[in-house]
């Protein structure tokens, strides 16, 4: 181990890694002793030579460094059954009953460019650095010894690869795993496709705020904007809505959506429609000189994609999540509630609450704000890695 390269932090670098963030960008090196193999493991130290910690080491990455571990440890199938049993220790005790969730989620469980979902017994890994890429034999090994699942499926087409100069990567590594899997999430079962469709499983990270948004579902008219597989508008239904209106731009979500309402028994009290939301709204919020938009729903939820991946374009997300909110909230009876999410990292708790309430302002509404939300426990949020949290929320109940 004393024969790994190192790499020398500029003066005053060393802080943040200390705190406990594992990224050295190109621009904070001071200098290497040795030339370092893309993927290979370095130690870093700071300016006076006292060790930060080892990790993987890529040229081609502005993350020149991602740090695994404040200490001089060999990074074997041991050290990623270690960890991975740590992270599957925080999901035993914070989402007890959960038998479908995130097992790893990088940088959250100290193992920056990888991510493993668990949907019951598939597995569905993600790598997004070069480090964990070399290793992925044996993280498939120690997946399989703590696990044994019927499936590893690999879906490795996230475009941060191509920063790490690797190109996407996909298929099944281990295993069978031929059509759908059908999971249960707070006992319901949603069917999802992890081999193909346009986006992996399901949206894991909500799995708590659908139990919490559906507390106000009983009785009411609730409208599903955004639905995907129809996580909040099922949990709404089994609630004891009266009826549910799922809209998604995706044919192939609305399908799957169906199918999910039918396979619960609950799809008496749902309707479906692939539409784009903004074109939906504006159509039903729009009024004539003497017309008043009929307010006709109890429970609107609002959970669009990320408008932002970028910080220079959050003034046109804002934009965006502005208009929304405005539409949803003349849709909006007094009382009803409007449960609202925001899953950019750029775009933190207050500022989406102040896009909120400059919607409600233009709408003249008073709103009295019932409950806030963040990412469900198996994405946990480590506060010295601000990247890690990026899920917000927020419960709004519509005084008039
Ligand atoms: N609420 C969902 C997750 C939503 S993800 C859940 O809990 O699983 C965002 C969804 O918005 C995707 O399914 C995507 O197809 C859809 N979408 C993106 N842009 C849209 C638009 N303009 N109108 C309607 N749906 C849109």
């Amino acid at each position: 181990m004393e024969s790994l390269p190192t790499v020398l932090l500029k003066p005053g670098e060393a802080d943040r890694i200390v705190a406990g963030h594992p990224w050295i960008y190109q621009s904070s090196i001071l200098r290497m002793t040795a030339q370092a193999g893309d993927g290979e493991l370095v130690q870093v130290k700071d300016h006076r030579q006292r060790l930060l910690g080892i990790g993987f080491f890529n040229s081609k990455s502005r993350i020149h460094v991602r740090l695994l571990s404040s200490e001089r440890v060999p990074v074997n199938a041991e050290f990623f059954e270690q960890r991975i049993r740590q992270a599957l220790a925080v999901r035993r005790k914070y989402l007890p009953n959960a038998t479908s969730f995130r097992v790893v989620n990088a940088e959250s469980d100290f193992l920056s460019g990888l991510i493993v979902d668990k949907y019951d017994d598939v597995l569905v890994l993600q790598i997004s650095s070069l480090g964990m890429e070399k290793r992925k034999e044996t993280i498939v090994g120690v997946l399989q010894r703590i696990f044994a699942p019927r499936a590893i499926i690999e879906r490795s087409d996230v475009g941060s690869r191509k920063f790490e100069g690797m190109s996407e990567s996909n298929g099944v590594l281990a295993g069978e795993c031929e059509g759908p899997v059908t999971i249960d999430l707070n006992g319901l079962k949603f069917e999802t496709n992890l081999v193909e469709g346009h986006k992996t499983g399901l949206y894991l990270d909500q799995q708590v705020n659908y139990r919490a948004v559906s507390q106000f579902a009983e009785g009411a008219q609730v409208l599903d904007c955004f639905c995907f597989l129809g996580g909040f508008g099922l949990h709404a239904a089994r609630s004891g809505a009266a009826h549910v209106h799922f809209l998604d731009q995706s044919e192939e979500a609305i399908a799957a959506a169906r199918r999910n309402a039918e396979a619960n028994g609950l799809a008496a009290q749902c309707s479906f429609e692939a539409i784009n939301a903004f074109d939906w709204l504006k159509a039903r919020t729009r009024s004539g000189p003497n017309e008043k938009v009929i307010p006709c729903f109890d429970l609107i939820i609002l959970d669009p994609p990320s408008f932002t991946r970028t910080r220079a374009s959050v003034p046109d997300a804002l934009r965006g999540y502005k208009e929304i909110h405005l539409r949803a909230l003349k849709l909006l009876r007094p009382g009803g509630i409007l449960a609202t999410f925001c899953c950019s990292h750029h775009v933190n708790a207050g500022l989406f609450q102040d896009t909120v309430l400059s919607a409600a302002y233009d709408a003249r509404k008073i709103l009295r704000r019932v409950a806030i939300y963040s990412q469900s426990p198996d994405h946990p949020i480590i506060p010295m890695i601000p990247e890690t949290e990026y899920l917000k929320g927020f419960a709004f109940e519509l005084v008039r």
